[in-house]
């Protein structure tokens, strides 16, 4: 799966017209051909040689887990034998509160992530690859194939820090925001990123509206330290100034995501500090009880300690929301379903 620019230079060193691209792109995107030589339009003979270049389905659906009025996760196998997950949020609330009729896709960018964000199961396994741009891509259309339902919000959250993979995620945006391609709104698309400063600058300067989630966790270095070790090459106060340059250039609220850690990030002091941080760039929190993953140690804080936490928030002016989960029961946290599996055939 390529971008137009590049399937049009791709046709021309074939010497096909420049027309083929769009006949190409309305069977991928609209009519959702399954293989090459369904594309009836195409000579022969382009077909076969586009066909053992490019694999149109990168990804093979292994597993579902869920049901059609629950969140569903779907394991998906790559060409190398890898596994990546995506996870499909049904309609009502929404992932930030809101009551919509969205259905909301959650999609990996990466095999595994290299940045051990100490709540994560992603980063278990360390680092593998990155996913090409048409991997990213593929989730979304398999998703809408095996559900029946049009994806139309869509959140960089599964497995991967999608900003180290900052080249083919930007292939990703333009297939998926372009109206040649699956035309879903960059407004209803989420970029969640631990905090990686130059790219955050760099993903400002992208002409797309889309939003901006930091998987925050901590107010201050020390506290945010504990859960993300990234924050000693970025910490807390470089972060803000990025983040601060976004909003200089970006029309949309940033969203900050907060887990609710008892006895590390959950004190009513934590909170002060969050509010002053959150209503210096005008973000939101949302904020999520720690989802208890298998193997690591941390607890999750009482009901009432996470509304005392909340009520400083919005006491101070903040916009907060704590999140109603969904998926706890099959393991929606990034990266669970994945290593369960691989872990099985060893
Ligand atoms: S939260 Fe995101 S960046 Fe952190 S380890 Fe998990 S996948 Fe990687």
């Amino acid at each position: 799966m390529l971008t137009r620019t590049q399937l049009a230079e791709l046709l021309a060193q074939e010497g096909q017209p420049a027309y083929r691209a769009d006949q190409i792109l309305d069977w991928i995107y609209k009519k959702r051909a399954q293989t090459w030589e369904e594309m009836s339009n195409l000579p022969p003979a382009l077909r076969t040689a586009l066909a053992e270049q490019y694999p149109l389905r990168p990804l093979t659906h292994t597993l579902t887990k869920g049901s059609a009025d629950t969140t569903r996760k779907f394991l998906l196998e790559l060409p190398d034998k890898r596994y990546i997950e995506t996870v499909l949020i049904p309609a009502s609330p929404a992932l930030y509160g809101e009551t919509s009729d969205r259905h909301t896709l959650c999609v990996s960018s990466q095999v595994g992530c290299a940045y051990g964000c100490k709540f994560c199961a992603s980063g278990l396994d360390g680092f593998t690859r990155n996913l090409t741009a048409a991997e990213i891509v593929s989730q979304i259309i398999l998703a809408e194939e095996l559900s029946g339902e049009k994806v139309n919000n869509l959140v960089f959250m599964g497995m991967g820090e999608p900003l180290a993979n900052f080249t083919n995620l930007c292939q990703a945006l333009d297939m998926i925001t372009s109206d040649w391609g699956l035309n879903i709104g960059a407004r209803r698309i989420t970029v969640s990123t631990s905090g990686l400063v130059p790219q955050i600058k760099k993903l400002s300067d992208l002409p797309q509206q889309i939003r901006l989630a930091i998987s925050l966790h901590g107010p201050d270095d020390e506290t945010r330290e504990k859960i993300m070790p990234v924050n000693k090459k970025y910490p807390v106060a470089e972060l803000f100034d990025a983040l601060r340059i976004w909003n200089s250039k970006k029309n949309q609220k940033i969203t900050l995501e907060y887990i609710l850690i008892d006895g590390i990030n959950a004190d009513p002091h934590h909170a002060a500090i969050l509010a002053k941080r959150a209503a210096s760039i005008r973000a939101k929190v949302n904020l999520i009880p720690y989802n208890t993953v298998e193997g690591l140690q941390w607890v999750r804080p009482s009901d009432e300690d996470c509304l005392r936490f909340k009520s400083v928030l919005t006491k101070a002016g903040v916009s907060a929301t704590l999140r109603l989960e969904k998926g706890h029961d099959i393991d929606a946290a990034c990266g669970q379903l994945r290593l369960k599996k691989e872990k099985a055939e060893i």
